[in-house]
């Protein structure tokens, strides 16, 4: 058995122990101590990485009573080597920071709207905690502001194992139906909650705990919440954001809200007149060409988008007997194009009309798009030609 210092203090991130083992385990070196304040993982909370003497600790991990600590390197334990350990302290504190946020976020929401944790993971994107009842903004706001208060009060947070009679009598959360060896996680006056990870001492070392997003999930809610460091990293990235949009808008950022709606209208209002601006543009160029039994092909400005060609070419085809081509300038240069024919099988001659004009791209018999590297003279000189007539009766 490794003597479990992480259950005594959870603060002890330096402390001497004893080697007891050195095994090997599929490749990976492992070193097992008489006492770790190394947390194996669990209920929710990863485990603790750090330093055993000079090796970089990567994982630990519990069994049958013994902590394991994984770790890559070339050095070697002998049992009665006496080791100076240090865990990753800013890693765990963060972790204790957001897993005793969540203890009180969990408590407050089950004895305020009686909501049970059905799922909980503390992961990159923060914590993530499953109820399974539903919750307006309005009540989880309710359920922020109230863990934030508990976090200011500054109340004692402990932890101990019952008698199971003593057990038997107390009314606390827990996920699994465990009988024995039960660790009771303690935050005076608003949560009683089975667990054996470490916590904070006090809530006030949680420092904030922000919800980041919510959505109906299963019946219930998913949140994601940030706590602490964690919260704060969150805080002062969006800050970053919001100082560059209220500069980019002139405006002040609490009237960002209402200068991003103007500017939505009045986007809306200018693609209004461009698309009526294209639709008369498309006539004008209909009205002007004139029916052929080859090609038509246009050089059309750049705010032409695939859509607006596809409207030209849906009456270009009526003019001619074969492909109606538009082209419009890419940004990096070459050109984007939607062809349309009513008689010709486009898709068969994709591979000819790309190997012309330096293309690539396809699509249906009726259309084609894609990008073209080739020069306009070639472009044109290729469409004002009768070769694409020539490959279609070569293929038949
Ligand atoms: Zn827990």
């Amino acid at each position: 058995m490794t003597e479990k210092l992480y259950y005594s203090d959870s603060h002890m991130a330096e402390f001497e122990a004893v080697v007891q083992a050195y095994i090997e385990e599929n490749g990976r070196s492992c070193v097992i101590l008489d006492r770790s304040a190394f947390f194996p993982g669990g209920g929710g909370q990863p485990c603790d990485t750090g330093l055993i003497g000079e090796a970089i600790i990567k994982e630990a991990a519990e069994k049958d009573g013994k902590i394991l600590h994984y770790y890559t390197g070339n050095q070697k334990f002998s049992p009665g080597d006496r080791v100076l350990c240090h865990i990753d302290w800013k890693k765990r504190f963060s972790l204790m920071q957001n897993h005793s946020g969540e203890h009180l976020f969990s408590g407050i929401a089950h004895t305020r709207f009686g909501c049970e944790n059905v799922g909980f993971h503390m992961g990159e994107d923060g914590v993530t905690i499953d109820l399974d009842r539903e919750l307006s903004g309005k009540d989880i706001a309710e359920i922020e502001n109230s863990v934030n208060e508990a976090i200011w009060q500054n109340v004692p947070v402990t932890a101990r194992f019952p008698e199971e009679t003593e057990l038997a009598g107390l009314e606390y959360r827990s996920k699994l139906e465990l009988t024995e060896n039960i660790r009771i996680v303690t935050i005076e006056g608003y949560d009683t909650c089975a667990c054996c990870a470490p916590h904070v001492s006090k809530t006030g070392e949680i420092g904030l705990l922000k919800v980041i997003d919510y959505s109906r999930h299963r019946g219930g809610m998913r949140i994601i919440l940030r706590c602490g460091r964690e919260a704060m990293g969150v805080f002062s990235l969006y800050q970053d954001s919001v100082a560059e949009i209220s500069a980019m808008l002139s405006v002040k950022r609490k009237d960002m809200a209402a200068a991003v709606k103007r500017l939505a209208e009045e986007l809306n209002t200018q693609k209004r007149i461009c698309d009526s601006i294209k639709r008369e543009f498309v006539a004008g160029l209909v009205a002007e060409s004139e029916k052929t039994e080859g090609n038509l092909c246009w050089f059309l400005p750049d705010f032409f988008e695939p859509e607006s060609m596809r409207l030209l070419l849906n009456e270009a085809v009526k003019l001619c007997g074969g492909a109606a081509a538009s082209f419009v300038k890419k940004p990096g240069g070459g050109y984007n194009y939607v062809i349309a024919s009513e008689r010709l099988d486009l898709r068969a001659l994709s591979k000819s009309i790309n190997a012309a004009i330096s293309g690539r791209g396809g699509g249906s018999r009726e259309m084609i798009q894609g990008s073209a590297a080739a020069d306009e003279d070639v472009i044109k000189a290729f469409f004002d030609s009768r070769e694409i007539f020539d490959i279609q009766s070569q293929e038949k």
